[in-house]
């Protein structure tokens, strides 16, 4: 059988899978990079009988509404990630549209998606024109799948992986496979323990409030902002959130089977505020110990709000909880200890960490993991540094490290 990536074999976005086999043709994820210039991967062939999306996180989704234009294909998915993936798209859509850029698709191609796509639970399996594809839970964030494809090969692409519980999710189980599809987001790089993690991010909040000041913590909205919810649960602080969190948290509300403990999921946002209204926002800052708020790179959203007013403020603090990419204002607050703030570059006095709270396997769940599932072929996808994992797997199995654009046989 014949692979080849659209894009995110060696970065980090734009993902996309074409697994050509005994006259079929499926693609695992189609997404973009959500930068500024957004960034896309090669066009999607016309001939796709079937798009399975991992999670519903841009990178890996943010192309699928231009699968509306393809009337034969489904999209399958699990019913948690098509409506997040909802939610991100047209939020997508309104972000091209702020910042002056043409968008890849309407708002008609995104409407048009529902009638193809198709709600597959966890650990369900899906059948179409003799294609057959299991779903397993990959951890990650709530709804995120592997995708087992049963071919002349099996095939398992892990789209993003967590092999650690967290709050907000189980751990993935590995699957035994021919050929392994595994992201290497990690590849070469450790996560310090999450526990230990956890309880400093909770001592700096409460060193923060006891000093009179405020936590601003910029939180991406899918997944971050709910484990950093579900970390500060009982701990007494005055949480308030706001951002696109608020609509994700409804889904995840209404599917508790996809959450780890969906009870405590509920019990912890009892105790959270939620700014309804931009005006909201004002007591919030009057009242809050923690803020948590999109956008978690600091380049749009409320947290610009927060930030603006309270920047000079050095008995509050600034907590970093997620990736911060090449080019963003999280970046250059940890490069250079600055940002920028209404179009002005300011060296803030409040305090500035970050904490490691990753939803990615690390590089050594990642050789487990791939030891464990058997595959005889790995094929390295979604990382810049494969070829630490690369040295670690090759005693065991043939690696393979593709180029985007690139076919290569299995
Ligand atoms: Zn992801």
């Amino acid at each position: 059988m014949e692979l080849r990536f659209l894009g995110g074999a060696s970065e980090i976005g734009s993902l996309g899978l074409v697994i050509r086999d005994q006259g079929r043709t499926v693609l695992c994820d189609y997404g973009m990079t959500p930068t500024d210039p957004p960034a896309y991967p090669i066009p999607a062939p016309t001939n796709v009988d079937l798009a399975v999306l991992s999670h519903a996180h841009l990178d890996h989704s943010g192309m699928t509404p231009l699968l509306s234009r393809l009337p034969k294909a489904r999209l399958a998915a699990t019913p948690v990630t098509l409506a997040v993936a909802d939610l991100l798209t047209r939020d997508a859509l309104k972000v091209a549209r702020l910042n002056g850029y043409q968008p890849a698709y309407s708002p008609h191609d995104i409407a048009g998606l529902h009638a193809q796509a198709v709600a597959v639970e966890r650990h369900g399996t899906f059948r179409h024109h003799g294609i057959e594809i299991e779903f397993t839970p990959a951890g990650h964030i709530p709804g995120a799948s592997m995708m087992l494809y049963r071919g002349e090969r099996d095939v398992l692409f892990t789209g993003d992986l967590q092999t650690h519980a967290t709050h907000l999710v189980g751990a993935a189980e590995p699957l035994e496979c021919d050929v392994l599809v595994m992201e290497s987001t990690y590849a070469g790089r450790e996560h310090p323990d999450r526990r230990e993690t956890e309880r400093r991010f909770r001592d700096r909040v409460a060193a923060t409030v006891e000093r009179g000041g405020k936590v601003i913590v910029p939180a991406f909205a899918v997944g971050r902002a709910q484990e950093v919810l579900m970390t500060l649960a009982a701990s007494g602080f005055e949480t308030y959130l706001d951002g696109m969190a608020r609509a994700v948290n409804s889904v995840y509300l209404s599917a508790p089977e996809y959450l780890a403990d969906g009870k405590r999921f509920r019990r912890a946002l009892e105790g959270v505020h939620v700014v309804e209204h931009p005006g909201d926002r004002k007591r919030a800052l009057r009242e809050a110990d923690v803020i948590v708020t999109t956008g978690g790179m600091l380049d749009g959203g409320p947290v610009l709000y927060y930030i603006g007013e309270l920047y000079p403020d050095a008995n509050s603090s600034i907590f970093l909880t997620g990736y911060q990419v090449e080019g963003s204002n999280g970046r250059q607050l940890m490069d250079t200890g600055t940002l920028t703030v209404d179009e002005t570059v300011v060296r803030p006095a409040c305090e500035v960490e970050k904490f490691d709270f990753s939803a990615h396997a690390g590089h050594t769940d990642l050789v487990q993991f791939a030891r464990a599932t058997r595959a005889r072929t790995v094929v390295l996808m979604h990382g810049d540094q494969r070829e630490a994992l690369r040295d670690d797997l090759a005693p065991h199995a043939d690696v393979v490290v593709p180029a985007n654009g690139e076919a290569f046989t299995v």
